[in-house]
């Protein structure tokens, strides 16, 4: 790891953090209710890390097999946030290490989440994750049903509805991605509206490298953000 590297990284954090700031307050918003995620996969821990060090408490990680590898070297003052398509039989990796699962796209995986965290006496925050875009390429639930979806929720005593997760659309122009993440916006209201009792929901998970300002300007709680501070992924 070049000192070059390390320090570019402390450097993006920062940025990120200072673009962050800016993009909550032009919005009449109050930028301590975001949260900057720093996007993990293919990255080093010693990066990662580095990250943390500058002053992210909040890491993503998109694959369990990745995060039993990385898990270990983590600074532990971090939180991990489960961000990828979880595969039911690979839940029980993962559930005492991360704090949220924001890609919950399945009744069926909601139920295997419930399965496992009541074993280990856990409740799990979760968000449902949202295909915005209506992509039939894309996991996620469709925003017709999400009412429907978070009313079910209610039924697994070990998990906790905390609001919602979007990717997007891949090469979407501002426009269309501004009129997506207002409408996650709109669907977060109108899910806390129906569950009346329920004071945890307020998490908007949605913005990445290349547009995470506008999701700011549009309401975004938590921005996930991985190239924009650790450069160009390079899968090998
Ligand atoms: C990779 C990834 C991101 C971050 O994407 P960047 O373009 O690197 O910022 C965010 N969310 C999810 C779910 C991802 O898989």
């Amino acid at each position: 790891m070049s000192e070059k590297l390390l320090t570019d990284t402390e450097k993006n954090v920062k940025e990120a953090f200072e673009k962050i700031s800016k993009a909550a307050l032009a919005a009449g918003r109050d930028p301590e209710d975001i949260r900057l995620m720093a996007v993990t996969k293919t990255v080093s821990p010693e990066k990662i890390n580095k990250a943390i060090e500058s002053g992210c408490d909040l890491l993503g990680e998109n694959k369990v097999q990745e995060l039993l590898e990385k898990y270990e070297s983590y600074d532990k003052s971090a939180e991990i946030h489960f961000i990828g398509k979880l595969q039911t039989n690979k839940v029980k990796y993962i559930v005492d290490k991360v704090t949220m699962i924001e890609s919950v796209d399945s009744i069926r995986l909601a139920e295997e989440i419930e399965n496992r965290c009541a074993k280990i006496d856990k409740i799990m925050d979760v968000l449902l994750e949202v295909n915005i875009a209506e992509e039939d390429s894309k996991s996620g639930f469709s925003a017709k049903e999400i009412i429907a979806v978070s009313e079910k929720i209610k039924d697994f005593p070990h998990l906790r509805l905390r609001g919602l997760m979007t990717i997007g659309r891949f090469g979407a122009e501002i426009e269309e991605t501004r009129q997506y993440f207002k409408k996650m916006s709109h669907l977060l209201v109108d899910i806390k509206d129906k569950n009346r009792d329920n004071i945890y929901i307020n998490i908007l998970s949605m913005g990445m490298s290349g547009d995470y300002e506008l999701a700011v300007s549009e309401g975004a709680t938590i921005v996930r953000i991985g190239q924009g501070l650790f450069g160009a992924r390079k899968y090998v």
